[in-house]
């Protein structure tokens, strides 16, 4: 799934396409996005211009010029795909916008779990948000506030976006080997030392991430992370083979002998 470092990548391109240009035709292509966004929503949104692009944790705001929003979430598998209006459809294009100089955004995911919703002006979408993962102000104390009540697995409490938005699996898989934290570790159980290291981790992955943005789907290919989707792999600090766990029915990839 995209997270904080691919959706920014995914909403500079976009920002690039569609910043200042007037959205001529809306059109949803399958039947779950058509639900979302009805035949009244398109109307609402057609004829308007982008006055701005948003990134809010994995979320992507389109701001229109009349104080209305499109809301986009990639889900699991989502992506933007840029081509002419004269051009085919996509493979896979669930939504699609087609601009006043000729060029088409597509919403394109094979399996169709993304999701387009319109907001009218003055009605913005309640996203429930803690703080952006990679903001710089964002300190120590502050984050082991937001984890103090939870009794649960630091893993999993670092996939609630009121924790920290933008963070998923791979960057709070990485984040944990690089504070050398037991992804099962209590989260409020975490000292400020702890939580501090673990911060400073997520910066790095995070920062990892966005140099290899765009590559998150590791199929077949070298990933460029510590320990996400390297099962049985040697880890990069003490040699010892990466372990897999289920955690709330995800993945969770750690080194037992670095992470204690
Ligand atoms: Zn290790």
């Amino acid at each position: 799934m995209p997270e904080l470092p691919e959706v920014e990548a995914a909403a500079v391109r976009l920002r690039s396409i569609i910043l200042g240009r007037t959205l001529l035709t809306l059109a949803a292509h399958h039947p779950s996005q058509r639900r979302q966004l009805p035949p009244h929503a398109i109307r609402r949104a057609s004829g308007q211009s982008v006055v701005r692009v948003e990134r809010r944790g994995k979320h992507q705001l389109i701001h229109l010029i009349d104080g209305g929003l499109l809301h986009i979430h990639f889900r699991m598998n989502g992506d933007w795909e840029f081509t002419r209006v004269s051009e085919p459809l996509p493979r896979f294009a669930r939504v699609t916008f087609d601009l006043d100089d000729g060029a088409r955004i597509s919403l394109t995911d094979s399996r169709a779990l993304c999701t387009v919703r319109y907001y009218a002006s003055g009605r913005p979408p309640v996203l429930a948000l803690g703080p952006e993962a990679d903001n710089p102000a964002l300190t120590g104390g502050a984050v082991r506030l937001s984890l103090a009540a939870k009794r649960g697995p630091i893993k999993t409490a670092l996939l609630d976006q009121r924790v920290l938005a933008g963070i998923g699996n791979i960057y709070a898989s990485e984040a944990l080997w690089r504070a050398r934290i037991s992804p099962s570790a209590v989260a409020g159980a975490l000292s400020l030392a702890q939580v501090k290291r673990l911060l400073t981790g997520l910066r790095a992955g995070l920062a990892d991430g966005v140099r290899n943005a765009g590559h998150y789907r590791t199929g077949g290919r070298v990933t460029p992370f510590k320990v996400y989707d390297r099962e049985d792999e040697p880890c990069n600090r003490c040699g010892k083979k990466i372990k897999r766990i289920v955690q709330a029915g995800r993945s969770t990839y750690y080194c037992a002998h670095c992470q204690r």
